[in-house]
């Protein structure tokens, strides 16, 4: 049996173990450390943003963002339904309400003219939009920015699974009011666990700090006005996270190009639709997806797992599952669509071009 291929397997650059010595021979094995820095650093470098954050995880800033931008009990909050959980649950943490929207087809995200038709008719302005750019592909974010603005609602990026898509040259993460990205094991660079908060506004990020470390007030002693969290991350892992961001540029290009592969090893399969990728954007194709207009999609998994392949359903939808079955939605089905006809293929960064073209004869066959 060939080794397994997952989806998205951690891929190191090399570094890594270099760096974690680092901070061993420093001794600064606990939160903070020359490594936090370093590692907010080239995260504000590469994506431009102002000011970071790096906490333990992705729902964790997710988290302090609501936070800091005063979410709470009884407020609605707008939210991609075609997203994972991890996206929404900080919602539940706030005791706020989500209210979920459906996606476009042009896009996969959050459809602006729901957006629209849904902040002219509603009873109750929500407080806060919570945008997921989903697999990697932007949302058409210029437009949700503005339309935000001009509604005076707050624009929280979950760029999760984005880090490295760019809208007209800007990247994801930067159009809002927060930004966050996850360093989770199976996203596109890892840090085994970890998330980064950014902001352009210096005040919010300041506010996320304290609160991610136990909202501690400037005294000697331990004095304590407000509750805060254990969030911060650990400069054991800030460590891998600087030795991975020296590589992110390859990784984008690379998960780029095994998605070019099987957009033309695929190409001659009608019922094949790829994920789309908006004019002007430039997703970082994190998972590559695919829809099928007639074949079952358990089929195709099955046939994979025998040559001992991963493959997975697209993320079911928030508002079909049992946890939301009362939240608010605005929806016209599209999400639910295409949850019921996608998959995500096998795109791990040492993936070669012959492992997707074995890929691609599976799936061909199970095609009718
Ligand atoms: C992974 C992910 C998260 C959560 O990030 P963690 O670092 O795993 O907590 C949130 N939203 C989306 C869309 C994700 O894919």
């Amino acid at each position: 049996m060939n080794k397994r291929l997952f989806l998205s397997a951690p891929y190191m650059s090399g570094k890594e173990l270099d760096y974690i010595k680092n901070v061993f021979d420093s001794n600064y094995i606990a939160p903070l450390g020359e490594y936090v820095n370093k590692f907010e650093d080239s995260i504000k470098n590469y994506t431009s943003s102002k000011n970071a954050l790096a906490v333990i995880n992705g729902t964790a800033a997710i988290h302090l963002a609501l936070r800091v931008l005063g979410i709470k009990e009884g407020d609605d909050v707008l939210a991609s339904t075609f997203t994972f959980i991890g996206s929404v649950s900080a919602i539940l943490y706030q005791n706020a309400n989500p209210v979920f929207l459906d996606s476009d087809k042009k896009s996969w995200n959050i459809s602006v003219d729901l957006l629209k038709e849904y902040l002219l008719t509603c009873d109750k302005k929500p407080k806060a939009l919570l945008l997921t750019h989903l697999y990697g592909q932007c949302a058409d974010i210029e437009e949700i920015a503005k339309v935000c603005k001009e509604h005076n609602i707050y624009l929280i990026e979950d760029a999760a699974e984005s880090l490295g898509a760019t809208f007209n040259g800007k990247h994801t993460g930067t159009f809002g009011d927060f930004g966050i990205y996850s360093f989770n094991g199976n996203k596109i660079l890892t840090t085994s666990g970890g998330g980064i908060l950014v902001s352009s506004n210096e005040e919010y990020i300041k506010k996320a700090m304290f609160y991610s470390t136990q909202a501690r007030e400037q005294e000697i002693f331990y004095e304590h006005e407000e509750y805060g969290y254990n969030y911060r991350m650990s400069n054991v892992l800030a460590a891998i996270g600087v030795a991975q961001m020296e590589v992110i540029e390859d990784r984008v290009s690379k998960k780029r190009e095994i998605f070019s592969w099987y957009k033309k090893y695929l190409s001659d399969i009608d019922e094949i639709k790829m994920m789309p990728e908006l004019e002007n954007s430039r997703g970082n194709r994190w998972l590559t997806t695919l829809t099928f207009e007639k074949t079952d999609y358990n089929k195709v998994m099955k046939a994979l797992d025998l040559i001992n392949v991963e493959s997975r359903p697209l993320w079911k939808p928030m508002h079909m599952q049992p946890l939301f079955k009362t939240a608010q939605r605005y929806l016209d089905g599209t999400s639910e669509k295409l949850f019921k006809k996608g998959l995500c293929l096998a795109s791990s960064p040492t993936m070669t071009e012959d492992d997707v073209i074995k890929i691609c004869e599976v799936i061909k066959n199970e095609c009718s």
